[in-house]
Protein backbone atom coordinates (compact mmCIF):
# COMPACT_ATOMS: atom_id res chain seq x y z
CA UNK A 1 0.00 0.00 0.00
CA UNK A 2 1.57 3.39 -0.90
CA UNK A 3 1.60 5.70 2.25
CA UNK A 4 1.58 9.26 2.58
CA UNK A 5 3.99 10.96 4.26
CA UNK A 6 3.93 14.72 5.35
CA UNK A 7 6.91 16.59 5.55
CA UNK A 8 7.85 19.29 7.50
CA UNK A 9 10.06 22.26 6.11
CA UNK A 10 11.49 22.81 2.57
CA UNK A 11 15.11 23.48 4.06
CA UNK A 12 17.71 21.13 3.42
CA UNK A 13 16.23 18.45 5.58
CA UNK A 14 13.15 18.44 3.78
CA UNK A 15 14.12 18.76 0.37
CA UNK A 16 16.43 15.45 1.00
CA UNK A 17 13.47 13.60 2.79
CA UNK A 18 11.61 14.50 -0.47
CA UNK A 19 14.17 13.74 -2.62
CA UNK A 20 14.20 10.11 -1.12
CA UNK A 21 10.94 9.74 -0.82
CA UNK A 22 9.12 10.65 -4.44
CA UNK A 23 12.35 7.77 -5.94
CA UNK A 24 9.97 5.44 -4.49
CA UNK A 25 6.23 6.60 -5.97
CA UNK A 26 5.28 2.60 -5.34
CA UNK A 27 5.88 2.60 -1.71
CA UNK A 28 5.00 6.82 -1.23
CA UNK A 29 3.28 9.90 -2.07
CA UNK A 30 4.54 13.06 -0.27
CA UNK A 31 2.98 16.34 0.20
CA UNK A 32 5.84 19.08 2.19
CA UNK A 33 4.48 22.13 3.52
CA UNK A 34 7.06 24.96 3.84
CA UNK A 35 6.11 28.81 5.26
CA UNK A 36 8.15 30.46 3.06
CA UNK A 37 7.97 31.02 -0.77
CA UNK A 38 11.16 29.20 -1.55
CA UNK A 39 13.19 26.25 -0.28
CA UNK A 40 16.37 26.88 1.39
CA UNK A 41 15.40 27.30 5.02
CA UNK A 42 18.25 28.73 7.27
CA UNK A 43 20.22 29.75 3.79
CA UNK A 44 17.33 31.95 2.63
CA UNK A 45 19.11 35.31 3.86
CA UNK A 46 16.90 38.75 5.10
CA UNK A 47 17.71 42.03 5.99
CA UNK A 48 14.73 41.86 8.14
CA UNK A 49 14.65 41.48 12.06
CA UNK A 50 11.81 40.54 14.35
CA UNK A 51 8.76 40.16 12.09
CA UNK A 52 9.19 39.69 8.05
CA UNK A 53 6.41 40.80 6.06
CA UNK A 54 4.19 38.41 7.05
CA UNK A 55 4.04 38.99 10.68
CA UNK A 56 6.12 35.81 10.96
CA UNK A 57 9.21 35.71 13.29
CA UNK A 58 11.84 36.24 10.99
CA UNK A 59 13.26 32.19 10.32
CA UNK A 60 16.82 32.95 9.11
CA UNK A 61 19.79 33.64 11.06
CA UNK A 62 22.40 34.16 8.20
CA UNK A 63 24.65 37.22 7.78
CA UNK A 64 25.15 39.36 5.19
CA UNK A 65 29.26 38.08 4.98
CA UNK A 66 28.78 34.50 6.24
CA UNK A 67 31.14 32.40 4.30
CA UNK A 68 30.66 28.42 5.01
CA UNK A 69 32.33 26.73 7.89
CA UNK A 70 32.64 23.79 5.70
CA UNK A 71 34.45 23.22 2.46
CA UNK A 72 31.74 22.66 -0.20
CA UNK A 73 33.41 19.46 -0.95
CA UNK A 74 32.37 17.95 2.65
CA UNK A 75 28.82 19.67 2.88
CA UNK A 76 27.12 18.12 -0.24
CA UNK A 77 24.53 15.68 -0.46
CA UNK A 78 26.59 12.59 -1.25
CA UNK A 79 24.54 12.11 -4.52
CA UNK A 80 24.44 15.64 -5.35
CA UNK A 81 27.94 17.43 -5.29
CA UNK A 82 28.28 21.38 -5.92
CA UNK A 83 29.86 22.32 -8.71
CA UNK A 84 33.72 21.44 -8.75
CA UNK A 85 36.37 23.84 -8.10
CA UNK A 86 37.61 26.58 -5.66
CA UNK A 87 36.38 28.60 -3.52
CA UNK A 88 35.69 25.59 -1.00
CA UNK A 89 34.31 28.21 1.27
CA UNK A 90 31.26 29.66 -0.10
CA UNK A 91 28.98 32.10 0.25
CA UNK A 92 24.94 31.29 1.67
CA UNK A 93 23.96 32.69 -1.72
CA UNK A 94 25.77 29.77 -3.45
CA UNK A 95 24.37 27.47 -0.72
CA UNK A 96 21.02 28.42 -1.35
CA UNK A 97 21.42 28.77 -5.19
CA UNK A 98 22.87 24.23 -4.53
CA UNK A 99 20.00 23.49 -2.89
CA UNK A 100 17.74 25.36 -5.43
CA UNK A 101 19.59 23.21 -7.55
CA UNK A 102 18.97 19.95 -6.01
CA UNK A 103 14.97 20.72 -5.54
CA UNK A 104 15.30 21.12 -9.61
CA UNK A 105 17.36 18.60 -10.26
CA UNK A 106 15.03 16.14 -7.79
CA UNK A 107 11.98 17.56 -9.22
CA UNK A 108 10.84 18.61 -6.00
CA UNK A 109 8.72 21.78 -6.37
CA UNK A 110 5.52 20.24 -7.26
CA UNK A 111 5.62 18.52 -4.14
CA UNK A 112 5.55 21.39 -2.15
CA UNK A 113 3.17 23.02 -0.54
CA UNK A 114 5.16 26.92 -0.29
CA UNK A 115 3.67 29.93 2.17
CA UNK A 116 1.82 27.29 4.23
CA UNK A 117 2.47 27.30 7.89
CA UNK A 118 1.81 23.75 9.45
CA UNK A 119 -0.10 24.69 12.56
CA UNK A 120 -1.16 21.12 14.46
CA UNK A 121 0.23 17.60 14.40
CA UNK A 122 -1.81 15.33 16.42
CA UNK A 123 -1.96 10.91 16.24
CA UNK A 124 -4.96 9.60 15.80
CA UNK A 125 -4.15 6.00 17.14
CA UNK A 126 -6.77 3.16 16.10
CA UNK A 127 -6.23 -0.43 16.75
CA UNK A 128 -2.45 -1.13 16.21
CA UNK A 129 -2.46 1.70 14.28
CA UNK A 130 -1.84 5.72 14.25
CA UNK A 131 -2.07 8.18 11.50
CA UNK A 132 -1.78 11.77 11.67
CA UNK A 133 -3.47 14.49 11.32
CA UNK A 134 -1.83 17.71 10.15
CA UNK A 135 -3.46 21.52 10.06
CA UNK A 136 -2.16 23.76 7.84
CA UNK A 137 -3.08 27.31 6.71
CA UNK A 138 -1.92 29.72 4.18
CA UNK A 139 0.38 32.37 5.56
CA UNK A 140 -1.09 35.28 4.53
CA UNK A 141 -4.86 33.60 5.89
CA UNK A 142 -4.41 32.31 9.00
CA UNK A 143 -7.80 31.86 9.88
CA UNK A 144 -8.49 29.26 6.59
CA UNK A 145 -7.61 26.07 7.98
CA UNK A 146 -7.20 22.73 6.32
CA UNK A 147 -6.50 19.66 7.32
CA UNK A 148 -5.16 16.40 6.04
CA UNK A 149 -4.52 12.41 7.51
CA UNK A 150 -1.38 10.88 6.51
CA UNK A 151 0.60 7.84 7.56
CA UNK A 152 3.66 9.18 8.57
CA UNK A 153 5.18 12.57 9.69
CA UNK A 154 8.73 13.41 8.76
CA UNK A 155 9.68 16.53 10.69
CA UNK A 156 12.25 18.75 9.47
CA UNK A 157 11.48 22.21 10.91
CA UNK A 158 15.37 23.33 11.91
CA UNK A 159 16.92 24.05 14.96
CA UNK A 160 18.80 27.75 14.17
CA UNK A 161 16.11 29.91 14.65
CA UNK A 162 14.56 30.44 18.09
CA UNK A 163 17.68 32.01 20.41
CA UNK A 164 18.26 30.93 23.53
CA UNK A 165 18.89 34.08 26.04
CA UNK A 166 21.24 34.17 28.98
CA UNK A 167 20.40 35.03 32.66
CA UNK A 168 23.08 38.01 33.22
CA UNK A 169 22.93 39.87 35.92
CA UNK A 170 22.78 43.78 35.23
CA UNK A 171 21.39 42.79 31.30
CA UNK A 172 18.52 44.95 31.47
CA UNK A 173 20.17 47.76 32.94
CA UNK A 174 23.09 47.59 30.47
CA UNK A 175 22.83 51.40 28.32
CA UNK A 176 24.47 49.28 24.95
CA UNK A 177 23.46 47.90 21.71
CA UNK A 178 22.44 44.25 22.84
CA UNK A 179 21.29 41.40 20.47
CA UNK A 180 21.33 37.78 19.85
CA UNK A 181 23.39 36.23 17.06
CA UNK A 182 19.89 35.42 15.27
CA UNK A 183 19.57 39.23 14.43
CA UNK A 184 23.27 39.47 13.57
CA UNK A 185 23.08 40.51 9.71
CA UNK A 186 26.35 42.96 9.21
CA UNK A 187 29.38 44.80 10.74
CA UNK A 188 28.95 48.05 9.49
CA UNK A 189 26.78 49.18 12.52
CA UNK A 190 29.70 47.93 14.85
CA UNK A 191 32.18 50.57 13.28
CA UNK A 192 34.73 52.36 16.22
CA UNK A 193 32.78 50.26 18.77
CA UNK A 194 34.06 48.02 21.47
CA UNK A 195 31.62 44.79 21.60
CA UNK A 196 31.45 41.69 23.31
CA UNK A 197 30.78 38.51 21.87
CA UNK A 198 29.29 36.13 24.30
CA UNK A 199 29.84 32.71 23.22
CA UNK A 200 32.75 30.53 21.41
CA UNK A 201 30.71 28.19 19.78
CA UNK A 202 30.39 28.62 16.00
CA UNK A 203 28.51 31.61 15.50
CA UNK A 204 30.63 33.57 18.56
CA UNK A 205 33.51 32.47 16.44
CA UNK A 206 32.44 33.47 12.77
CA UNK A 207 30.86 36.82 14.05
CA UNK A 208 33.56 38.36 16.09
CA UNK A 209 35.93 37.61 13.22
CA UNK A 210 33.18 39.53 11.07
CA UNK A 211 32.49 42.48 13.47
CA UNK A 212 36.51 42.83 13.46
CA UNK A 213 36.50 44.05 10.26
CA UNK A 214 34.93 47.23 11.24
CA UNK A 215 34.62 47.41 15.16
CA UNK A 216 37.60 49.22 17.39
CA UNK A 217 38.07 46.01 19.85
CA UNK A 218 35.85 42.63 20.02
CA UNK A 219 36.17 40.66 22.72
CA UNK A 220 35.20 36.87 22.35
CA UNK A 221 33.84 36.14 25.93
CA UNK A 222 33.55 32.56 26.69
CA UNK A 223 34.00 30.05 29.57
CA UNK A 224 36.04 26.98 27.41
CA UNK A 225 40.02 26.88 27.75
CA UNK A 226 40.87 29.69 25.48
CA UNK A 227 41.03 29.14 21.36
CA UNK A 228 45.12 28.68 20.35
CA UNK A 229 44.75 30.70 17.46
CA UNK A 230 45.49 33.28 15.16
CA UNK A 231 42.78 36.12 15.64
CA UNK A 232 42.77 39.46 14.15
CA UNK A 233 44.82 42.34 16.35
CA UNK A 234 41.85 43.42 17.55
CA UNK A 235 40.06 40.35 18.91
CA UNK A 236 41.19 39.50 22.29
CA UNK A 237 39.21 36.77 24.40
CA UNK A 238 38.18 36.99 28.16
CA UNK A 239 35.81 34.68 30.50
CA UNK A 240 32.43 34.69 30.29
CA UNK A 241 30.60 37.50 31.68
CA UNK A 242 30.25 38.27 35.35
CA UNK A 243 27.59 40.86 35.13
CA UNK A 244 26.58 44.02 32.90
CA UNK A 245 26.90 47.75 34.80
CA UNK A 246 25.17 50.54 32.46
CA UNK A 247 28.33 51.04 30.05
CA UNK A 248 30.45 48.11 31.08
CA UNK A 249 30.87 44.23 31.25
CA UNK A 250 32.63 42.80 34.38
CA UNK A 251 33.90 39.47 33.16
CA UNK A 252 34.18 36.06 35.32
CA UNK A 253 38.34 37.25 36.55
CA UNK A 254 36.63 40.50 37.89
CA UNK A 255 38.10 42.87 34.92
CA UNK A 256 35.79 45.57 33.93
CA UNK A 257 35.72 47.43 30.45
CA UNK A 258 33.75 49.54 28.46
CA UNK A 259 31.76 48.57 26.08
CA UNK A 260 29.11 49.59 23.58
CA UNK A 261 27.43 46.10 22.33
CA UNK A 262 26.94 42.92 23.27
CA UNK A 263 26.00 40.08 20.70
CA UNK A 264 24.56 37.07 22.32
CA UNK A 265 26.11 33.97 20.38
CA UNK A 266 24.50 32.17 22.96
CA UNK A 267 22.65 29.17 21.38
CA UNK A 268 19.07 28.47 19.67
CA UNK A 269 16.41 25.84 20.91
CA UNK A 270 14.30 23.59 19.53
CA UNK A 271 10.54 24.00 19.05
CA UNK A 272 8.15 22.22 18.08
CA UNK A 273 5.09 24.34 18.04
CA UNK A 274 2.29 22.56 16.05
CA UNK A 275 2.97 19.22 17.81
CA UNK A 276 0.18 18.41 20.34
CA UNK A 277 0.24 16.89 23.74
CA UNK A 278 -0.70 13.79 22.09
CA UNK A 279 2.52 13.59 20.35
CA UNK A 280 4.26 12.57 23.68
CA UNK A 281 7.33 14.96 23.03
CA UNK A 282 9.53 15.99 25.43
CA UNK A 283 11.81 18.99 25.28
CA UNK A 284 14.11 19.00 29.03
CA UNK A 285 17.11 21.31 28.90
CA UNK A 286 17.45 21.52 24.80
CA UNK A 287 17.22 17.09 25.01
CA UNK A 288 14.36 15.63 23.15
CA UNK A 289 13.00 12.46 24.31
CA UNK A 290 11.56 9.35 23.56
CA UNK A 291 13.96 9.67 20.34
CA UNK A 292 15.64 6.78 18.93
CA UNK A 293 19.14 7.50 17.50
CA UNK A 294 17.95 11.54 17.45
CA UNK A 295 15.40 10.49 14.97
CA UNK A 296 12.62 8.11 15.76
CA UNK A 297 9.75 8.41 17.83
CA UNK A 298 9.60 5.37 19.97
CA UNK A 299 6.22 4.88 20.85
CA UNK A 300 5.15 6.35 17.53
CA UNK A 301 7.61 4.71 14.63
CA UNK A 302 5.98 6.88 12.17
CA UNK A 303 6.65 9.89 13.40
CA UNK A 304 10.44 11.32 12.89
CA UNK A 305 12.65 13.98 13.02
CA UNK A 306 15.87 15.07 10.37
CA UNK A 307 18.61 17.04 11.66
CA UNK A 308 18.50 17.13 15.62
CA UNK A 309 21.89 16.51 15.75
CA UNK A 310 24.45 19.25 16.33
CA UNK A 311 27.88 19.60 15.79
CA UNK A 312 27.77 17.30 12.82
CA UNK A 313 28.48 17.34 8.70
CA UNK A 314 24.41 18.27 7.98
CA UNK A 315 23.80 17.40 4.89
CA UNK A 316 25.86 13.79 4.24
CA UNK A 317 23.99 13.51 7.77
CA UNK A 318 20.23 14.33 6.64
CA UNK A 319 20.78 12.04 3.90
CA UNK A 320 21.74 9.16 6.02
CA UNK A 321 18.52 9.47 8.34
CA UNK A 322 16.35 9.96 5.49
CA UNK A 323 17.21 6.84 4.06
CA UNK A 324 17.18 5.05 7.86
CA UNK A 325 13.93 6.57 8.67
CA UNK A 326 12.13 5.19 5.09
CA UNK A 327 13.78 1.97 5.86
CA UNK A 328 11.41 1.59 8.84
CA UNK A 329 8.41 3.17 7.30
CA UNK A 330 8.58 0.55 4.27
CA UNK A 331 9.22 -2.23 6.69
CA UNK A 332 12.63 -3.43 5.60
CA UNK A 333 14.19 -2.36 8.43
CA UNK A 334 12.55 -3.49 11.87
CA UNK A 335 13.32 -2.05 14.79
CA UNK A 336 13.71 -3.03 18.17
CA UNK A 337 11.16 -2.81 20.83
CA UNK A 338 10.63 0.54 22.92
CA UNK A 339 12.08 -0.45 25.68
CA UNK A 340 15.52 -2.01 23.84
CA UNK A 341 15.14 1.42 22.00
CA UNK A 342 14.52 3.81 25.12
CA UNK A 343 17.07 1.92 26.84
CA UNK A 344 19.96 2.43 24.44
CA UNK A 345 19.04 6.29 24.33
CA UNK A 346 18.99 6.37 27.77
CA UNK A 347 22.75 4.66 28.03
CA UNK A 348 24.09 7.24 25.14
CA UNK A 349 23.02 9.80 27.00
CA UNK A 350 24.54 8.54 30.67
CA UNK A 351 27.25 7.97 28.99
CA UNK A 352 27.69 11.85 27.85
CA UNK A 353 27.00 12.70 31.22
CA UNK A 354 29.87 10.86 33.07
CA UNK A 355 32.06 12.18 30.38
CA UNK A 356 31.46 15.36 31.54
CA UNK A 357 29.46 16.79 29.00
CA UNK A 358 26.51 19.83 29.72
CA UNK A 359 22.60 18.06 29.77
CA UNK A 360 21.81 20.42 27.05
CA UNK A 361 24.49 18.75 25.08
CA UNK A 362 21.89 15.30 24.44
CA UNK A 363 22.12 15.53 20.65
CA UNK A 364 26.04 17.18 20.22
CA UNK A 365 27.66 14.52 17.96
CA UNK A 366 31.11 15.90 16.77
CA UNK A 367 33.29 13.11 16.42
CA UNK A 368 30.64 10.54 17.18
CA UNK A 369 28.94 11.45 14.20
CA UNK A 370 30.47 9.12 11.90
CA UNK A 371 29.91 6.06 14.43
CA UNK A 372 26.57 7.20 14.30
CA UNK A 373 26.33 8.02 10.37
CA UNK A 374 27.44 4.32 9.94
CA UNK A 375 25.39 2.70 12.82
CA UNK A 376 22.37 3.97 10.44
CA UNK A 377 23.87 2.65 7.17
CA UNK A 378 25.08 -0.30 8.48
CA UNK A 379 21.32 -1.33 10.82
CA UNK A 380 19.48 -0.13 7.42
CA UNK A 381 21.54 -1.50 4.85
CA UNK A 382 22.74 1.40 2.78
CA UNK A 383 26.04 2.43 1.46
CA UNK A 384 27.99 4.75 4.25
CA UNK A 385 29.02 7.97 3.53
CA UNK A 386 32.41 8.37 2.12
CA UNK A 387 35.68 8.14 4.02
CA UNK A 388 36.84 10.90 2.66
CA UNK A 389 33.98 12.84 3.85
CA UNK A 390 34.96 12.68 7.59
CA UNK A 391 38.72 12.83 6.56
CA UNK A 392 38.09 16.58 5.32
CA UNK A 393 35.77 17.09 7.93
CA UNK A 394 37.94 16.25 10.66
CA UNK A 395 41.05 17.94 8.87
CA UNK A 396 39.09 20.88 8.68
CA UNK A 397 38.20 20.63 12.28
CA UNK A 398 41.66 20.59 13.28
CA UNK A 399 42.94 22.89 10.75
CA UNK A 400 40.27 25.86 12.28
CA UNK A 401 41.45 24.95 15.41
CA UNK A 402 45.10 26.84 14.82
CA UNK A 403 44.19 28.71 12.01
CA UNK A 404 40.72 31.11 12.49
CA UNK A 405 41.62 33.13 10.65
CA UNK A 406 42.70 32.27 7.72
CA UNK A 407 41.66 28.72 7.90
CA UNK A 408 38.69 29.50 4.71
CA UNK A 409 41.45 30.59 2.26
CA UNK A 410 42.52 27.24 1.70
CA UNK A 411 40.30 25.10 -0.83
CA UNK A 412 40.29 21.30 -1.45
CA UNK A 413 39.94 18.69 -3.83
CA UNK A 414 38.40 15.33 -3.27
CA UNK A 415 40.88 12.42 -5.19
CA UNK A 416 38.64 9.53 -4.50
CA UNK A 417 36.49 8.28 -1.92
CA UNK A 418 38.97 7.74 0.88
CA UNK A 419 41.43 11.02 -0.19
CA UNK A 420 41.48 14.35 -0.61
CA UNK A 421 44.34 17.12 -1.46
CA UNK A 422 44.47 20.98 -0.59
CA UNK A 423 44.60 22.93 -3.48
CA UNK A 424 46.19 26.74 -3.87
CA UNK A 425 45.06 29.79 -1.80
CA UNK A 426 42.43 32.25 -2.78
CA UNK A 427 44.70 34.82 -1.93
P1 LIG B 1 16.20 24.82 8.09
O1 LIG B 1 17.13 25.23 7.03
O2 LIG B 1 16.09 25.67 9.29
O3 LIG B 1 14.77 24.63 7.42
C1 LIG B 1 13.59 24.43 8.14
C2 LIG B 1 12.42 24.83 7.27
O4 LIG B 1 11.21 24.53 7.94
C3 LIG B 1 12.39 26.34 6.98
O5 LIG B 1 12.32 26.55 5.59
C4 LIG B 1 11.12 26.82 7.69
O6 LIG B 1 10.50 27.90 7.02
C5 LIG B 1 10.28 25.57 7.70
N1 LIG B 1 9.28 25.53 8.77
C6 LIG B 1 9.51 25.61 10.10
N2 LIG B 1 8.35 25.53 10.77
C7 LIG B 1 7.37 25.41 9.85
C8 LIG B 1 5.95 25.29 9.93
N3 LIG B 1 5.30 25.27 11.10
N4 LIG B 1 5.25 25.18 8.78
C9 LIG B 1 5.89 25.19 7.56
N5 LIG B 1 7.23 25.30 7.44
C10 LIG B 1 7.95 25.40 8.57
N6 LIG B 1 25.73 23.89 7.79
C11 LIG B 1 26.73 23.54 6.96
O7 LIG B 1 26.73 22.41 6.44
N7 LIG B 1 27.75 24.40 6.67
C12 LIG B 1 27.81 25.65 7.18
O8 LIG B 1 28.73 26.40 6.89
C13 LIG B 1 26.73 26.09 8.03
N8 LIG B 1 26.71 27.34 8.51
C14 LIG B 1 25.62 27.76 9.23
C15 LIG B 1 25.56 29.08 9.66
C16 LIG B 1 24.47 29.54 10.38
C17 LIG B 1 24.40 30.97 10.81
C18 LIG B 1 23.41 28.64 10.69
C19 LIG B 1 22.20 29.11 11.45
C20 LIG B 1 23.46 27.33 10.30
C21 LIG B 1 24.57 26.87 9.57
N9 LIG B 1 24.65 25.54 9.12
C22 LIG B 1 25.69 25.14 8.32
C23 LIG B 1 23.67 24.54 9.56
C24 LIG B 1 22.36 24.56 8.75
O9 LIG B 1 21.37 24.78 9.69
C25 LIG B 1 22.16 23.25 8.05
O10 LIG B 1 23.16 23.16 7.05
C26 LIG B 1 20.84 23.06 7.32
O11 LIG B 1 20.65 24.06 6.37
C27 LIG B 1 19.63 22.89 8.21
O12 LIG B 1 18.57 22.50 7.39
P2 LIG B 1 17.14 22.09 7.98
O13 LIG B 1 16.33 21.73 6.82
O14 LIG B 1 17.31 21.12 9.09
O15 LIG B 1 16.57 23.40 8.68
Amino acid sequence: MVQRVAVIGGGAAGLCALRHLTARPEQFQAVAFEQNSRVGGTWIYTTNIGKDENGLPVFSSMYKNLRTNLPKEVMAFPDFPFKKGPPSFISHEEVLQYLEDYAIHYKLYQYIKFQTIVQTIRPLTGDNFTSWEVTYCPVKERNQSCRELFDAVIICNGHYSVPLYPDIVGLKDFAGHVIHSHDYREPESYTDLHVVCLGAAASGQDISMDIALKAKQVYLSHDKPFLTTDLPSNVEQRPGIKCLRRNSVIFNNSEEVEIDALILCTGYRYSFPFLTEECNLRIEEERITPLYKHLIHTQFHTLSFIGICKTICPFPQFHSQVRFVLSVLNGSLMLPSREVMDHDTERDYQTRLEEGLPARHAHTLGPLQWNYNDDLSSMAKFEPIPRVVQELYDYIHHHRKNHLSTYKDMNYELIDDKTFKPIQSCK
